[in-house]
């Protein structure tokens, strides 16, 4: 019998910023469940991953933040890091593309190109932007997308349609990202990838993958293919990253070091040999958005060496999951990020409201409404509320220890659901990856057993109370090992409880033996109130811009009090000479006569206007208006066309105070 080794790669997060929920569903977490899963299955697997430390986006960030892009990277891998820790990733290695020898990987694997007549180089027209003295690759450059017209589309990739360009001239009205003025074009010798030559070979990979591939990942593809494969420029005039070994000043695209990062890590963990072994299952997580690197360019890439590298086996690609109904952004703190979101709330509360809301068929919006329901109902209704009951009856009925039962049909029943959770999660995670589902699978039979115990009442119910308990110990212990590779705290905490430590999934299949002692028990998950909800909706959810916030300005009800409004009669009116539309009116506001300045000629005549009752401001600061001493203001609504004076509607005296 051949005994596969899987290799699980999760597309490598970027050193420039921390990740958030939908980068983490997006690879890093469905590719730890699996691997967890498979493990618990006892199948030879290794999980490897690691910081994409290179490229543009770390430059572009440590610029910004004017420091080198290795302190950058050093601070970035080091927060990831001891975040996705937290997060409880189990990787086998976790490293970053930065070092030593992933740059060896990375110049051999060239080499091999370039001794197989797969590399050549040419004269290309790059963006320079004088304003800022330097070239501009691809993120440098920003502009409106070509396909689905979305502004402000990075000179790589439409984030939008997603949407590849060969150069970021392709971007209508591009303009540099740092300085926004329009770059120049310059000449450039670059290094090229004869990509174009290994299309046949990249197709006969798409049909023998079609039946194994997800129909995200085939269409994106076909995609691809369909446009036709050009030969892709491999070099980028940058500082930060890995030196092309014979053209000094260049660095090699990020794009292409990235993916050899699976390989690399490999290397550091001992297990390189896998790459080049067909027993060898290669089993690859991302978002949508990384397809054609994995499924075309680092297969290509391998391919032109000759040197029998694996073909990815699946490329398990998702949709995207969004916030606020548009994309995370850290810049705009829209969304939240894995450093928000361990501070709020116990690692399994995201891994678990997360796996449910895998965007498998198509993008989906995290909601708090939503997060809120899966904790409350799922984790603290079902989960929490079902092992609870459980041990407590052990306490009290049986002294802590597993009862001797008798057992009848329906007891048999919920014991024949846990072996078929078993077998259930072998086929819907272990072969069709069908997270949400099989996450469901497990707290179904939570679910269905906690429904036993309420419909056999044993607190009232002594004659079952043996079997109900019995029966629902050993459902307690297959949680301990089914909610693993999902949740790996709690079921940490319930294996405690217990007092066992089953490493094997078909452990679950073993009975607690009558007369095993519980350890003892505490709550595995607290509530989320509304309030507590509210709360966070509003604090990570897309802030109006400030000219808006400033339009919309209040002022204290003191402040307006502070404005003193009378009603007046006007005594008098007459024209001011030097002036188009400027009255001197006489007004009468009770105990005093003040002078008005208004522009009322265009609107009103001086008849029109004589014993009109009105408005008016009487505290304001006096002006001098052409050469009139202005003690007061008449109200008046006004629009382009129109001006109304305003009027009391039922007949006041003057100085009447207006509140
Ligand atoms: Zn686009
Ligand atoms: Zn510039």
């Amino acid at each position: 019998m051949i005994t596969f080794k899987y290799l699980i790669t999760s597309a490598l997060p970027y050193g420039s910023n921390i990740p958030h929920l939908g980068n983490i569903i997006g690879s890093v977490l469905p590719a730890d469940v699996y691997s967890r899963f498979l493990k618990l299955d006892g199948k030879e697997c290794k999980y490897v991953c690691g910081t994409d430390s290179n490229g543009t986006p770390i430059e572009v960030e440590a610029t910004k933040h004017k420091v080198e892009p290795s302190e950058w990277v050093e601070k970035k891998h080091k927060e990831i890091k001891k975040l996705f820790d937290e997060l409880n990733l189990d990787f086998d290695v976790y490293s970053r593309t930065d070092n030593k020898n992933h740059a060896e990987k990375t110049i051999e694997i060239y080499n091999k190109l370039k001794e197989n007549g797969y590399i050549y180089r040419k004269d290309i027209e790059i963006l320079y932007c004088p304003k800022c003295e330097k070239s501009l690759p691809d993120r440098y450059v920003k502009g409106k997308c070509p396909k689905c017209g979305a502004e402000g589309a990075k000179g790589d990739q439409c984030d939008e349609c997603g949407k590849l360009f060969d150069s970021p001239k392709e971007l209508i009205d591009y303009y540099c990202s740092s300085c926004k003025s329009r770059p120049k074009k310059k000449k450039s010798e670059h290094v090229f990838f004869k990509l174009s030559e290994l299309e046949e070979e990249i197709k006969e990979l798409l049909e023998r993958k079609r039946e194994k591939w997800p129909k995200t990942t085939i269409k994106i593809t076909e995609n691809l293919l369909k446009e036709g494969l050009r030969d892709k420029d491999i070099s980028r005039n940058l500082k930060w990253g890995i030196e092309i070994p014979d053209k000094p000043g260049q660095v090699f695209y990020v794009w292409i070091d990235a993916p050899i990062g699976y390989i690399s890590f490999s290397k550091e963990i001992g297990i390189e040999e896998w790459w080049k072994d067909e027993d060898t299952k290669l089993i690859q997580f991302m978002g949508k958005d990384n397809v054609p690197f994995h499924t075309v360019y680092f297969p290509a890439i391998l391919k032109g060496t000759r040197e029998g590298y694996v073909e990815p086996e699946r490329v398990k690609a998702c949709e995207f999951l969004n916030y606020g109904g548009g994309q995370f952004s850290k810049s705009n703190k829209v969304g939240v990020f894995l450093d928000d979101a361990m501070e709020l709330y116990p690692s399994d509360y995201w891994r678990y409201a997360l796996i449910k809301m895998y965007p498998g068929k198509r993008d989906r919006e995290f909601t708090w409404k939503e997060f809120r329901k899966m904790i409350n109902h799922d984790l603290n209704d079902v989960v929490g509320n079902f092992v609870h009951r459980t041990l407590t009856f052990t306490e009290k009925f049986f002294e802590s220890k597993v009862p001797e039962p008798d057992l009848m049909e329906r007891d048999k029943e919920i014991l024949k659901a846990i072996d078929e959770t078993e077998k259930k999660l072998r086929d819907t995670l272990g072969q069709k990856m069908e997270f949400n589902k099989s996450i469901d699978m497990v707290i179904d039979l939570a679910r269905k057993t906690n429904k036993y115990i309420t419909d056999e009442e044993p607190w009232k119910n002594k004659e079952r109370q043996k079997e109900v308990t019995y029966t629902s110990l050993q459902v307690t212990k297959a949680l301990s090992i089914y909610l693993e590779p999902f949740i790996p705290e709690t079921a940490d905490k319930i294996k405690k409880f217990l007092g066992i430590n089953p490493e094997k999934l078909e452990q679950a299949k073993e009975r607690l033996e009558p007369g095993h002692k519980i350890k003892g028990y505490e709550p595995l998950f607290e509530k989320i109130s509304k309030k507590e909800a509210d709360k966070y909706e509003e604090k990570f959810k897309e802030k109006n811009n400030e000219k808006e916030v400033e339009e919309m300005k209040k002022i204290p009800f003191d402040q307006f009090k502070e404005l003193e409004i009378k009603t007046g009669k006007i005594k008098n009116v007459e024209k001011i000479e030097k002036s188009d539309n400027l009255y001197k009116i006489t007004i009468d506001i009770g105990k005093e006569e003040r002078t008005a300045v208004a522009g009322l000629k265009n609107y009103y005549s001086q008849e029109e206007l004589k014993d009109k009752e009105v408005a008016v401001v009487t505290n304001l600061e006096p002006a001098k208006i052409m050469g009139v001493k202005s003690e007061a203001m008449v109200l008046a609504a006004v629009d382009n066309e129109k001006v109304s004076l305003l009027k009391t509607d039922k007949k006041m005296k003057p100085g009447t105070p207006v509140e």
